[in-house]
């Protein structure tokens, strides 16, 4: 069995990887509370590292919050968003952690941005490790993972 499984509602989508998470992240920026209802949470992968298959997807692709877009993937048939790669780390796709079967493995968020627009009803149990007011940048997120050392 991979360690990480998952998937969309409908199932026509598989997730599965043998690969830790090069972190976690949780965005509170204006386009992830409307997209998701209010926020977003999940794992950052390199491409190759994670295997995500299905039959049809639908994309969605936005301007986030620092200019560059989003690209974002969905099941055509539950509308479940499978994953979202920046634009501005072109090798890094994210993960919703609402996919994975056992979310829950998971203690800590290593990286929160966008407090600034963070809900007030949203209180997260000192699980973040980082929390930052605005983007997570190219610059912000390079930093953060050479800091990290985890590979
Ligand atoms: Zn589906
Ligand atoms: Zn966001």
């Amino acid at each position: 069995m991979p360690k990480y499984t998952g998937g969309c509602h409908c199932e026509a989508w598989d997730f599965e990887t043998d690969r830790e998470p090069m972190f976690l992240y949780q965005c509170n920026c204006e386009s992830c509370r409307r997209l998701n209802g209010s926020l977003s949470i999940g794992a950052c992968y390199r491409e190759g590292e994670f295997r995500l298959e299905g039959g049809e997807e639908v994309r969605y692709d936005y301007k986030g919050g620092s200019g560059q877009m989003m690209f974002t993937s969905f099941c055509p048939e539950c509308h479940v968003r499978l994953a979202v790669r920046p634009e501005i780390l072109p090798e890094l796709v994210f993960i919703p952690l609402g996919i994975f079967s056992d979310p829950n493995i998971f203690k800590r968020i290593n990286l929160e941005i966008w407090t600034s627009t963070k809900l007030n009803v949203i209180h997260d149990q000192n699980c973040m490790d980082l929390s930052v007011a605005d983007s997570g940048t190219a610059e912000r997120i390079g930093a953060f993972l050479e800091a990290l050392d985890t590979r």
